[in-house]
């Protein structure tokens, strides 16, 4: 079985995957698992308390396994100092319910490990859609955190950095691509030389640590 920890799109047979929803939660299907979260790019600053609100309710409702995506991006419309506020607010409200969080990081990894330290995040990070350096990704493991990758592994570029992060660190994911996630599996199994069954092995064992499940 495959592993998607962060895909926009709704659930495809053969694949455990987590679907990250801002909005919408009416169409959501109680069979399986959602990320809710305000991303940067969608914070608006009159509505942001009653999106909030609506988050918390939907959880209710539906099987939310993890807060996000959120956090902070560089190059995005939405105002920093705004953006931080809102992910505070996050990092507060998966202490709360104990959900593991999923960052969306822009040219902005050194202030979400400020915050998350400064407001003593307790919960599992993953930082998702990685494709920067490996001195960053090694921060921000060391920080204690995990790295979440995507079609960004498919280009020679980003294979040195995946390379060097310890399979415990790791999760694949499509986020919003038309990649599968069976050939971002195999792409991942041939940087790391090792079998697709044990790459499925340790991301299953990865996801049953990181998201406090018993089966998987
Ligand atoms: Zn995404």
């Amino acid at each position: 079985m495959y592993i998607n920890i962060h895909t926009h799109q709704s659930h495809k047979s053969g694949v455990w995957s987590i679907q990250n929803m801002h909005d919408n939660f009416e169409v959501a299907n109680s069979l399986f698992n959602y990320s809710v979260g305000i991303h940067p790019w969608y914070i608006n600053e009159n509505t942001i308390s009653n999106d909030f609100e609506k988050m918390k309710l939907a959880r209710n409702k539906i099987n939310v396994l993890a807060i996000g995506e959120c956090g902070l991006d560089r190059i995005c419309k939405t105002s920093f100092e705004l953006q931080k506020a809102v992910f505070i607010r996050h990092i507060q409200w998966a202490n709360e319910i104990a959900k593991p969080i999923i960052i969306h990081c822009v040219k902005a990894h050194e202030d979400i490990l400020a915050l998350l330290k400064d407001y003593q995040c307790l919960v599992p990070v993953i930082f998702h859609g990685f494709n920067n350096k490996e001195s960053i990704a090694n921060k921000i493991i060391k920080a204690g955190h995990y790295l979440s990758f995507g079609n960004a592994i498919l280009f020679p570029s980003n294979e040195i950095a995946f390379n060097h992060i310890p399979l415990d660190k790791i999760f694949l994911e499509t986020d919003d691509s038309d990649h599968t996630i069976e050939a971002i599996y195999e792409q991942a199994g041939r940087i790391k030389n090792i079998s697709l069954e044990q790459l499925n092995l340790q991301i299953k064992k990865n996801t049953k640590k990181v998201f406090n499940l018993n089966v998987l």
